[in-house]
């Protein structure tokens, strides 16, 4: 087994020896093909081959013909004796110098098979046969003569041309089918030397893809010498949507080429990288003991996040998590897991940040474990429930309509929020069910609240499935509700994978008289200009811009900021999360429409919604906390 091809991660054996890696050993798959192509491509096999069919048809030729001449001469040997017979039994008829009856003679030429018999007194002068016949006192009486004929050998010879004809033929085929086999063997290793190829490479960058690094960590853990660590990093790139949007497809492209190399030149000679993901590379280290691995992430992380210069400066940063075996896992499969939610640990810390696997973080999993476990029961049992949080106009204070929020209720571990469950539902393909039901619940319960809207939130597999339309047309038609009361919230994320097809989905939502709303506005990518490209009609601030208001000096601005933009864009804006009396204050002047928040209500059942429209009405309209205050502090905003 040769060495495995580490292509474009740019590493050879030598390397791996030199740093004291692991050096894996090649593949089987493709052996057997090179293997046939060898021993066909091999000259002397063609050249021995031809000599050994030459040799066999020459010895066959010869063996051929001294069979023949045998068979003639056994032939030649019964005619004689069957002469002999023929004459001894006659001898008295034969007279010294005397011819015989020709009638006689001819008879004796048919019973001992010969050609041409006559009878002579003198032994012949040519190469005839002959055999001297002795007559009754014992005396030669004369001597028979006949032509020799040896058929066998005449058949042969006559054959030998056409047998030589047929030979050079077979050889000819012979010759020409292994040439038509070596080349059909040539084409079937390249080819499968190419598939192997583009089934182990990624094509943007030549690094080793997904399927190839884990073929190589098996290789690495099955390898690993007492003492050596292997560690399995995985490095996830920040940013990346913004780049797109920025650049395109071919900027992007370009970028990660560009970080490719980044990743090889930062990394120490014998690991090997990969990329496992559109934003994802994998870095495969094995060393001794005690190496510092966490200063290589380091100083990858800080390699990628260094500048890069296209037609302009591009920055792009990344968050690292890692595994190592055998400390925390001795599985490929654990130690994988185990780096993925390192990874995710990082991701929460931010850009930047790099994690070491740690037992606590598979805690977290525990808990997804027992959501898997117990989520689907949930759902069929009808445990899963709609709480209502108001949404107040900003003008005047007023409900102007709810949003629809999952509530899960476990009878042992109590509450458990849509944040932690929708993406494990999301990954178990429950979403479309706890879609539907959300939608129809939310439909069915929003008939008491005629004056209201209500706003339900799509998950991205949702709105990525074509079908939603036709899920919301049918909820639509069956519960009867207009189509104008229905607000869908759908996040940022979810745009930015596939524009043109979202702008699409938009429209079809829009044709059945619904509103589409941007949830979460600024959490994610915070890309204003993407903004015009979606046929959009509410914009949702994100809770962490309120935050920001009051604490920070431009908190503020940013949100005018916003507010503007979305105003430009014919958007209604409204801000979640608002708290404090100071934010609804702020957030009021820098102009914003709607306002969702704990100072006014936090979600609650829909009976508790009838209670404060309820309250609202013998009000005159204002009952929330909040609501009633008009303190107009202009100037604070930016404070
Ligand atoms: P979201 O759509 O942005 O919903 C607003 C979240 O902010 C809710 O959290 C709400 O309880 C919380 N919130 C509202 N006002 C305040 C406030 O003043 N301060 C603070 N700190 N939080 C506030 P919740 O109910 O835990 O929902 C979290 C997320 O889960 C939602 O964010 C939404 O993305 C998702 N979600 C909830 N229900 C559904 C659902 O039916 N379908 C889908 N696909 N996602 C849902
Ligand atoms: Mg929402
Ligand atoms: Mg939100």
């Amino acid at each position: 087994m040769g060495d495995v091809d580490l292509g474009a991660s740019g590493l050879g054996p030598a390397e791996g020896r030199k740093f004291g890696w692991w050096r894996p050993r090649g593949p089987r798959a493709g052996r057997d093909a090179s293997a046939l192509r060898r021993r066909l491509a091999a000259p002397g096999v063609v050249v021995v081959l031809a000599l050994l069919t030459l040799g066999a048809v020459l010895v066959s030729v010869g063996v051929g013909y001294e069979i023949a001449r045998h068979s003639d001469e056994k032939l030649v040997a019964e005619q004689r004796q069957a002469l002999r017979n023929a004459t001894s039994e006659i001898r008295t008829m034969f007279a010294h110098g005397r011819d015989i009856d020709p009638r006689f003679v001819r008879m004796i030429e048919q019973s001992a098979r010969l050609k041409g018999l006559t009878f002579e007194i003198t032994p012949p002068d040519d190469d005839r046969e002959f055999q001297p016949v002795i007559d009754g006192d014992g005396r030669i009486a004369g001597f028979f003569t006949w032509e020799r004929t040896a058929p066998t050998t005449a058949a042969m010879s006559a054959l030998t041309p056409y047998l030589a004809a047929l030979i050079v033929a077979l050889i000819a085929f012979a010759a020409f089918s292994l040439w038509h086999l070596r080349r059909a063997a040539r084409k079937v290793c390249d080819s499968e030397a190419l598939a192997r190829r583009a089934a182990d490479q990624d094509k943007l960058t030549g690094l080793p893809n997904h399927a190839k690094i884990v073929e190589l960590l098996d290789l690495a853990l099955a390898e690993r010498a007492p003492g050596e660590t292997t560690t399995f990093v995985v490095f996830e790139l920040d940013g990346m949507a913004d780049v797109s949007s920025n650049f395109g497809v071919l900027g992007s492209d370009e970028l990660i080429v560009a970080v490719a190399d980044r990743i090889r030149e930062a990394a120490p000679a014998g690991a090997i990288c990969g990329r496992i993901g559109s934003d994802e590379f994998a870095l495969l280290l094995t060393a001794d003991d005690g190496a510092d691995v966490d200063a290589i992430v380091a100083a990858v992380i800080e390699s990628i996040a260094r500048p890069h210069w296209f037609d302009t400066v591009v920055r792009v940063s990344a968050h690292a998590g890692f595994a190592q075996a055998p400390h925390h896992a001795a599985t490929r499969g654990e130690l994988t897991r185990r780096a993925e939610l390192a990874l995710r640990a990082a991701a929460k810390k931010g850009p930047g940040s790099r994690v070491s696997f740690d037992a606590q973080l598979d805690t977290v999993s525990a808990d997804q474990k027992f959501i898997q476990r117990e989520l689907p029961r949930a759902v069929s049992a009808h445990e899963l429930e709609l709480h209502y949080q108001p949404i107040i106009s900003a003008h005047g204070g007023r409900i102007v309509g709810v949003e629809a929020l999952l509530r899960w209720t476990h009878a042992v571990r109590g509450p458990i929020g849509p944040a932690v469950f929708i993406p494990i539902a999301e990954q178990m393909g429950l979403m479309d069910t706890i879609g539907a039901f959300v939608l129809r619940r939310a439909l069915q319960e929003t008939k008491r609240w005629p004056d209201l809207y209500v706003a339900v939130n799509l998950s991205p597999l949702q709105v990525r499935d074509g079908s939603i339309v036709e899920m919301v047309r049918s909820a639509l038609e069956d519960t009867g509700v207009s189509p104008s009361r229905l607000m869908l919230e759908i996040t940022e994320g979810v745009l930015i994978d596939n524009p043109d097809e979202m702008v699409r989905r938009i429209e079809d939502l829009h044709a059945l008289g619904v509103r589409v709303a941007l949830d979460d506005f600024g959490s994610g990518y915070s890309n204003l200009g993407y903004l015009q490209r979606f046929p959009l009609d509410k914009l949702k601030i994100d809770r962490s811009f309120v935050t920001a208001l009051g604490n920070t000096a431009n908190g503020g601005v940013i949100i005018q900021a916003i507010v503007a933009l979305g105003r430009a864009l014919g958007l209604s804006i409204l801000v979640e999360g608002v708290e404090t009396e100071q934010q609804r204050v702020l957030l009021r002047l820098a102009g914003c429409d709607e306002m969702q928040g704990f100072l006014f209500a936090r979600p609650a059942p829909a009976a508790t919604i009838d209670r404060l429209l309820e309250q609202q009405k013998q009000g005159g309209g204002k009952v929330l906390p909040g609501t009633d205050v008009e303190a107009a502090t202009a100037g604070k905003l930016s404070a």
